[in-house]
């Protein structure tokens, strides 16, 4: 049977546009360096490249085990089972544990696959001190009685199954010919008024709310929803506060302009890796010693910033 042959197509999302913005150099082998690495060994440079690629941090990878677990509460919630916060907690804990032992038993020969958990503090042998991890766990703990006990949250935790659009899907609309993706958390509606939740379990940051309009984007072309009735929640639950901003037509077109800037940025660029020549002036680093301390290929990029060089093992 004739197989299909994958094909390296540009897509969007907020988080794509963040690498990109950030350095060039790190969308591109993030995007495009590893590209083929199935059809080549364990000692080939896009086999390395997809193994850095596939790096997650401690707090990133604490974030997801608590919105794997906040997604089973959901899941258990519409069969009648409502978890409670130490239940909650107990899951996002052993999800943790499970990735934890992933990582530790990681073995570069293993195919890269995605899902599978590898710490870039294990990978570059940084110190995983006693404290971190006992801060993960009291993060992660709460998360969970934010989520379960917050009044804050409550809106979410009780809206009725019959009325949820999304949990945690990763869904897409296509602008420019281009998928734009988007995984919101949770949404809901009450009456004609959409609710659209993101879990956050790190601090606020400046582009939370650009994010969460790329989700009202997604909104109105995916359930067609007037964008006058969504509201958009960013719920912090390490801090246990969740703030709201109803959409307004002004900032979402803004956003949209954003949106549409940053497609053509990327199209401009835009290759086949497989196919076409590389243009070296395309990907330019950034390096800072802030945006390197935090790229997952600190360890094989040589531009990186001197502070952020990581310590051979
Ligand atoms: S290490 Fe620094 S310069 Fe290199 S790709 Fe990462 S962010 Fe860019």
């Amino acid at each position: 049977m004739a197989t299909t042959e994958l094909k390296c197509e540009l897509s969007w999302s907020a988080s794509r546009r963040k690498e990109f913005e950030r350095c060039r150099k790190e969308y591109h082998y993030g995007r495009y360096a590893s590209w083929g690495w199935w059809k080549e060994g364990p000692d080939s440079e896009r086999w390395k490249v997809a193994i850095h690629k596939n790096l997650t941090s401690l707090p990133a990878f604490a974030g997801n085990c608590v919105h794997d677990s906040i997604q089973h509460w959901f899941e258990m919630s519409r069969g009648g089972v409502r978890m409670t916060a130490a239940e909650l907690y107990e899951e996002c804990v052993h999800r943790f544990r499970e990735g934890w032992r992933q990582s530790s038993a990681f073995d570069p020969r293993d195919r890269p696959k995605r899902g599978k958990v590898h710490l870039a503090e294990h990978h570059y042998g940084e110190e995983l001190s006693k404290e971190r991890t006992e801060e993960v766990r009291a993060l992660l703990e709460r998360c969970a009685r934010a989520f379960v006990e917050g009044a804050a949250c409550a809106p979410a935790r009780e809206a009725h199954p019959d009325s949820w659009r999304a949990l945690e899907e990763l869904g897409h609309y296509r602008f420019l010919g281009v998928p734009v993706y988007a995984v919101p958390d949770f949404a809901y509606v009450d009456g004609d008024v959409l609710h659209v939740w993101d879990w956050k379990t790190g601090t606020p940051r400046g582009d939370d709310r650009f994010q969460l309009h790329t989700y009202a984007l997604y909104a109105c072309e995916k359930w067609s929803h007037d964008p006058e009735a969504i509201v958009l929640h960013a719920a912090y639950l390490s801090e246990g506060k969740v703030e709201s901003w109803p959409v307004e037509l002004g900032e979402l077109s803004a956003a949209q302009d954003v949106v549409s800037e940053s497609v053509r940025a990327m199209m401009e660029v835009h290759y086949d890796p497989l196919e076409d020549p590389f243009v070296p002036e395309h990907w330019p680093a950034s390096p800072s010693a802030s945006t390197c301390r935090t790229c997952r290929f600190r360890g094989i990029c040589s531009d990186v910033h001197a502070a952020a060089r990581p310590r051979l093992r």
